[in-house]
């Protein structure tokens, strides 16, 4: 019988043995200890059950230890590990090919072929360099405010200061502003009255919002004062994630594809949260945007939270690579490819993207109605799961409500059962991208959570 450590043992270790990040920033101010997992529940020590509403950062994608059926993503792990944990991928095994063929037919032409790696920040990493030998060129442009990776090349493509650090990192990466059409300068007064577009539906009257122009705008400064005139990459999510469920203006991604590739550069859609089917209205959140990336990179989600990555590309950027030879030890080993082999087959049968459409649609619905009844709540938007509510110190100065705020309402929140996160620059953006698998019922217990939460604020306040 498995007994877990002591609470008070295992914050010792964390002081002397891990991260220390970790153990400046716990998550939260009483720490959650997590005991188990099932479905969209998790479990503390104490036998205190959450709904989790963050999913490990929307990377248990069909639930946790999902147990249903024979073949579905525990039993198909056990099942592997009975046979074969690893040989390197030198050599040909049944599991690898099984699921690269399965993947590949979620995507559209020409985006076929697939690098398996293990995290998103190898992923990609890879990108960028597949990228700069594709076009022989260097610089690469993403979002402010975006999140790619950690590691020295992808945290320049990060832009956030929380994930930066004082080295010598990401050489050759600029940002350019991100289209914000609630906090940035520029957004249509409409824009966030339709909470439930992918692409917000700019129903402002025709002519009459130039939000989109002028982000265009400064993508075309990056272009002028920052970059040479041929480029190797654009890195951008299709809504973004740690930034804060932030959505682009429509066509701003058409737009920018477009002048990506008149300097001959790449684009590369960044899936490692949005993809799956987590936008609910289709499987790949850049199919929202009416565009074809040259590149996708995806990870969280795509092994229900086995560690694994993936860069999927053209066969034309995949022949400019193959003068080298790739090698990676543990990208694409047999577990990983059975598990997120048995991830797409649960995906399917347990219909998570349109339980993102549908429980994800009524959240967000739920929540603008709350966005009109206090006035801390700036904005709610986000696509299926992939929800942002934004904190504001009032509605006229959209100004972010402050951490000491914020941290007040996400504990009260824990402690009435429901686990979200947060995100954004100025971590003013709640975030929620549970596990697919939740219910009308869940929502409506975390709205009622959440209602109580922000009234016990006003009332302490106001
Ligand atoms: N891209 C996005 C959009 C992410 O959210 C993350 C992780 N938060 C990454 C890349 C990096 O993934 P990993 O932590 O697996 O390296």
């Amino acid at each position: 019988e498995y007994k877990d450590m002591s609470k008070e043992r295992m914050m010792e270790i964390r002081r002397q043995n891990c991260n220390p990040m970790t153990m400046k920033v716990t998550y939260y101010k009483k720490p959650v200890y997590i005991h188990q997992g099932h479905m969209q529940w998790l479990w503390d020590v104490d036998g205190r059950r959450y709904l989790d509403l963050f999913a490990g950062v929307a990377t248990v994608s069909v639930g946790h230890c999902h147990p249903t059926r024979l073949q579905k993503v525990t039993a198909a792990a056990e099942k592997q590990l009975r046979k074969l944990w690893h040989t390197t991928n030198i050599y040909v095994y049944s599991p690898l090919h099984e699921y690269t063929e399965k993947l590949a037919a979620t995507l559209p032409d020409p985006l076929k072929v697939i690098y398996l790696t293990n995290s998103g920040s190898e992923a990609n990493d890879l990108a960028m360099l597949m990228a700069r030998l594709h076009t022989g060129n260097f610089d690469v442009i993403t979002l402010r405010g975006s999140y790619h990776g950690g590691s020295p090349h992808t945290m320049g493509l990060t832009s956030n200061a929380a994930y930066k650090y004082p080295v010598a990192s990401g050489l050759g990466c600029h940002n350019t502003m991100c289209p914000d059409v609630f906090a940035g300068p520029w957004g249509g007064s409409n824009c966030r009255d339709s909470p439930i577009q992918t692409i917000r539906d700019c129903s402002c009257p025709q002519g009459s919002c130039t939000a989109n122009d002028k982000y265009i705008g400064q993508l075309n400064e990056v272009f002028a004062t920052s970059v040479p005139s041929r480029i190797a990459a654009f890195f951008a999510e299709p809504i973004m994630g740690v930034g804060g469920a932030v959505q682009y203006p429509k066509n701003f991604l058409k737009d920018t594809y477009k002048l990506v590739r008149e300097r001959g550069g790449v684009c590369i859609a960044d899936e490692v949260q949005t993809g799956f089917g987590r936008t609910g209205s289709h499987f790949w959140g850049f199919q929202g945007h009416d565009v074809i990336p040259d590149m996708v990179t995806m990870a969280k989600g795509i092994a229900n939270g086995f560690p694994m990555g993936a860069v999927v590309t053209t066969p034309e950027v995949a022949a400019s690579f193959a003068k080298g030879v790739h090698f990676n030890t543990f990208g694409g080993n047999p577990v990983a490819c059975a598990i997120a082999s048995s991830v797409l087959d649960t995906m399917e049968e347990d219909g998570t993207q349109q339980i993102s459409h549908n429980v994800g649609t009524y959240l967000l619905t739920e929540l603008a109605k709350m966005r009109d009844k206090y006035e801390i709540i700036g904005d709610v938007r986000g696509k299926g799961l992939q929800i942002g509510v934004e904190m504001v110190k009032d509605k006229a100065s959209r100004k972010p409500l402050p951490p000491a705020a914020m941290s007040e309402i996400f504990e009260d929140t824990k402690d009435m059962g429901v686990l979200i996160g947060k995100g954004g620059v100025y971590g003013q953006t709640f975030r929620i991208k549970p596990p697919m698998c939740i219910t009308r019922d869940d929502a409506d217990f975390f709205l009622a959570v959440f209602n109580q939460a922000l009234h016990n604020y006003m009332e302490d306040h106001h």
